[in-house]
């Protein structure tokens, strides 16, 4: 037999007789499975999540759901395909051992693997001060359960909401509340609402646009406490300069955290900003040796992308999930010459206040940032990012038909700044500071970060305090 035909035959029957575990039954976990049986994979697949529920979709969480138009447990993912899989479903991975290839449970079980992917995505960051964080009327967002409890909240009318974090999650949930004809009060502890992904500029925009909402946007400022009422139910907060706000509703949107602690003790690259892998999701090892076995999608990736300086790029998106997913699970039962990169542009969409906001690329990575299509005062526009005098990103308000036309610019790495497409040009296109905060200072984290050069993330290692 030659070597080649000896090749396919190895890929041939870890096809028929493998065996390949998912960890986490989310939107990376489901996307990978299916991904894998397209691909031909017939062995045994496990898909292990800790949520008792079968993979849901999180965007509407903090939108349709929350406006009481679809009910939270209405958001199944739809399948694209017959899964003949095992469902270890409301079951924690809590272990990882690479030298038998099991994954430890939460119930004892040891589920062993020729191939592992991580798909653990990130969790909401509670409010710091657990006695303040128990009382009843704080919430954070981000399982369906989440959603119900804040959508029964918000349905009992509360006096006032008080959001803390001015990021996507709560700028959505403040334009929901305006909807619902609900006081709100941001706190945001950025010069803006969006500062963190979107740079000062934009996020000025979305501060006047929260403004003309009726949203009450405290801006510069932290919460300091919250405060309940003998029943034990929040009532007011205290703000860091010295105001307080009456509110019965309070969400905590402080930005997530990754779901790595399960890996502690693995040898992997988990660290603070995910599990570190290459282009094509196979993860690193702590000492940056890329492992055959074990694959990383989804939020709980960091990846090396091309555009940007080879920096790894972590990514809280939709696209992301699904588009890893795909390409992990068809590097998963394929030999070197056939890998695939997944080198997707970032995109993300959000809806708030009336106004569809859509971003490609990287806007932190840019410095400066030009207005080409539109009117600000509209609020229907787009805006490119640039940096060294090449586009690296854009953002639209209204106007994301055109965005496909920046991505083409980015992955070209266009000359900034671009020449726009349309007719719609504003009066002034003169690129200025896009006014990102400086690195240090306290902003919500935006949801797509470059981490830097290190493939194990060490620098930035989470270590949980002793409980
Ligand atoms: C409210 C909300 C609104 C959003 N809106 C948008 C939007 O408008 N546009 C956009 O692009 N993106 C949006 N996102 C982000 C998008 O939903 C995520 O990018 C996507 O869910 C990532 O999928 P994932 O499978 O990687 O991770 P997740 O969806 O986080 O899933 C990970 C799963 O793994 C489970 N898990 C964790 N640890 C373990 C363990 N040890 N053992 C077993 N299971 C475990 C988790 O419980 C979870 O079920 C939003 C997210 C939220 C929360």
């Amino acid at each position: 037999m030659t070597m080649s035909a000896t090749l396919a035959e190895l890929v041939r029957d870890f096809k028929a007789n493998g065996r390949i575990v998912i960890v986490g039954a989310s939107l990376a976990g489901l996307r990978a499975a299916e991904a894998l049986r397209e691909e031909g994979f017939s062995g045994s697949l496990t898909i292990i999540g800790d949520e008792p529920y079968e993979p849901y979709d999180r965007p509407p969480l903090s939108k349709q759901v929350l406006k009481g138009w679809v009910p939270a447990d209405h958001t199944l993912l739809p399948r694209f395909r017959e899964l003949d899989a095992q469902w270890r479903l409301g079951v924690a991975a809590t272990g990882l051992d690479r030298a038998t290839r099991q994954v430890r449970l939460a119930d004892g079980e040891q589920v062993p693997y020729h191939r592992l992917l991580i798909a653990t995505g990130t969790r909401a960051r509670q409010w710091p001060n657990p006695t303040e964080a128990a009382l009843e009327g704080v919430f954070s967002l981000r399982s369906r359960d989440d959603a119900a409890r804040l959508q029964r909240a918000l349905a009992e009318r509360p006096s006032r909401v008080l959001v803390i974090g001015g990021g996507f999650i709560g700028s959505e949930v403040a334009s929901v509340c305006r909807e619902l004809d609900i006081p709100v009060t941001v706190a945001e502890r950025g010069s803006a609402p969006l500062v963190g992904a979107l740079g000062g500029v934009i996020g000025e925009i979305a501060a006047e646009m929260q403004r003309d909402h009726g949203v009450d946007l405290r801006c510069g400022v932290g919460v300091s406490s919250l405060e309940g009422d003998t029943r034990g139910h929040v009532r007011r907060a205290r703000l860091s300069d010295g105001t307080t706000v009456e509110a019965d509703v309070v969400l905590a949107a402080l930005g997530s955290i990754r779901n790595v602690e399960w890996l502690e003790g693995s040898g992997l690259a988990a660290g603070f900003w995910g599990v570190g892998c290459d282009a094509g999701g196979r993860a690193f090892d702590i000492n940056g040796v890329v492992t055959d076995t074990v694959y990383v999608a989804g939020d709980v990736a960091r990846a090396p992308h091309v555009l940007y300086e080879y920096q790894f790029l972590a990514m809280e998106h939709w696209d992301n999930a699904v588009f890893g997913a795909e390409v992990a699970a068809h590097n998963m039962v394929s030999l070197e010459p056939d890998y695939r990169p997944h080198l997707l542009l970032p995109g993300f969409w959000s809806g708030q206040f009336g106004v569809n906001i859509k971003s490609v690329g990287v806007p932190p990575f840019g410095d400066e940032i030009v207005f080409t299509q539109g009117s600000v005062k509209e609020r229907r526009f787009v805006a490119a990012y640039g940096r060294r005098g090449r586009i690296v990103a854009a953002v639209s308000f209204d106007h994301g038909k055109w965005l496909e036309y920046y991505a083409r610019l980015i992955e070209q790495s266009a000359p900034f700044p671009p020449p726009p497409p349309g007719w719609d040009r504003p009066d002034v296109m003169k690129p200025v500071p896009a006014e990102f905060p400086a690195p240090g200072v306290p902003t919500a984290i935006p949801d797509v970060v470059l981490t830097g050069h290190d493939p194990s993330g060490r620098s930035a290692e989470f270590r949980p305090r002793g409980r």
